[in-house]
């Protein structure tokens, strides 16, 4: 009788560890490890999460790659989070498997400065996404500290805590969005001044996250109640990322920058409009912007954005692996609709967003007002096949929006 053999690789029983047995096939041990690891390629770059739940951490260079592929520009922050990122992970996955060790690394939270609208949460949302592991994004403004109206700054990790299942081993090696960190500045840099709730108090509630501290959190977030069941989180292996625009921080850096000792580079009345300002920021800086010293120390890693130009708005239109553009033309597709652009349209949206001075965000709602009206009637129309969006099209479908009328006001 012949010998059963593999059917994707040919081998015969004899020279396999195992043969599994299917309807009109068989498979071997090596084939099956193979495709897994096909299957696992495929769906990691389909952006799905791996099923394992297992830390996908790469080194500094490839996570920078990784980030291109959704984010346009910033290097230096991409450069800055890929390390730190790295550093932080690895410190982690090092620590559970030597105990003895003595040297103990810090973590390395980070602060990205930068206009609103250029990519901070976008970059940390990413980073989240390709080491799988939970993340959430938390609103400053809505922190106080506690005894006062507002929510307790536990609740950020109720967000992380739902977003990892309620696994808490899993949240614990979280990351944590926090935005708009500058407003919960101190008005003044007078440490003398009065407390004042919405600020330092709220800097200080932080600070015990921070710190690395086992903290009970309200499962279902909002206010702490007595009676309320509390969940133990150890923030030590958390990582956060703060992001704020830091409005008049420029000033600042320059005061600082051109009062300080000769050596720097840049001259006096040097502007934002020849080179970014921001890439000179410092932690001093922070400070007097109204960030208590505690609060500075405790997120090591400091980095700027730069804002978006009209090219690189062109770029995001189409550039990222789930650019606007990609998204328009796969909802299309969905309905059988082969949808295109005219380069110039695409012109004409960048053209808007900066006029309007709507930045990244802007470029979503002038899609939106020039497509809705064919994602309306398209899906109905049964003889459609192709759809080209032209100039005359979007400029009349534009002209027509609420966002046009919203300048004419
Ligand atoms: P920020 O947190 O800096 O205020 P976001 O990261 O939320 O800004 O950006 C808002 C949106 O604009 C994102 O969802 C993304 O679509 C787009 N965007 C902003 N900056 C970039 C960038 N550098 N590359 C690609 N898309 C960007």
């Amino acid at each position: 009788m012949k010998e059963i053999s593999c059917s994707f690789c040919g081998r015969k029983k004899s020279e396999v560890t195992v043969l599994i047995a299917g309807i009109s096939g068989h498979i071997c041990d090596d084939c099956v490890s193979q495709a897994n690891l096909i299957v696992k390629e495929v769906a990691h770059d389909e952006g799905a999460p791996f099923s394992d739940g297992q830390l996908n951490l790469m080194k500094p260079a490839e996570i920078s790659r990784f980030l291109d592929e959704y984010v346009i520009g910033q290097n230096e922050a991409k450069k800055v989070l890929s390390v730190a990122v790295y550093n932080h992970y690895k410190r982690i996955t090092y620590k559970s498997s030597k105990k003895e060790d003595e040297i103990e690394i810090e973590k390395s939270n980070i602060i990205m400065v930068g206009e609103t609208g250029t990519g901070k949460t976008l970059l940390a949302k990413t980073i989240a996404k390709m080491l799988n592991v939970p993340f959430c994004i938390a609103d400053s403004t809505v922190l106080t500290e506690a005894g006062y109206v507002g929510e307790d700054v536990e609740s950020i990790l109720s967000r992380l805590l739902q977003n990892a299942d309620y696994d808490v081993a899993k949240a614990e090696r979280g990351i944590v969005f926090i935005d708009e960190i500058d407003k919960i500045a101190r008005k003044s840099d007078n440490p003398s001044i009065t407390r004042d709730v919405s600020g330092e108090g709220v800097q200080q509630a932080l600070l015990k996250l921070l710190e690395g501290a086992v903290v009970g959190v309200p499962p279902q977030g909002g206010r702490k109640h007595p009676e309320q069941k509390m969940i133990q989180v150890d923030t030590r292996n958390i990582l956060f990322i703060c992001g704020g625009a830091f409005d008049g921080i420029e000033k600042i850096i320059e005061r600082r920058v051109n009062t300080s000792s000769i050596g720097y580079s840049i001259k006096v009345g040097m502007s934002l409009e020849t080179e970014n300002i921001l890439q000179h920021i410092s932690p001093l800086d922070l400070k007097r912007f109204g960030l208590i010293p505690e609060l500075i120390g405790r997120f090591p890693v400091l980095t700027h954005l730069d804002p978006l130009d009209e090219s690189s708005l062109r770029r995001i239109l189409t550039e990222p692996k789930n650019s606007l553009i990609k998204q328009y033309i796969k909802l299309f597709e969905m309905d059988g609709v082969k949808l295109s652009f005219d380069k110039k349209v695409l012109d004409f949206i960048v053209e808007k967003a900066t006029e309007y001075r709507l930045g990244a965000r802007g470029l979503r709602s002038i899609c939106e007002a020039i497509m809705t009206d064919a994602m309306y009637e398209l899906p109905s129309n049964k003889d459609e096949k192709e759809f080209k969006i032209t100039l005359q099209y979007a400029r009349d479908k534009f002209t027509k929006s609420r966002i046009n009328k919203l300048k004419a006001a």
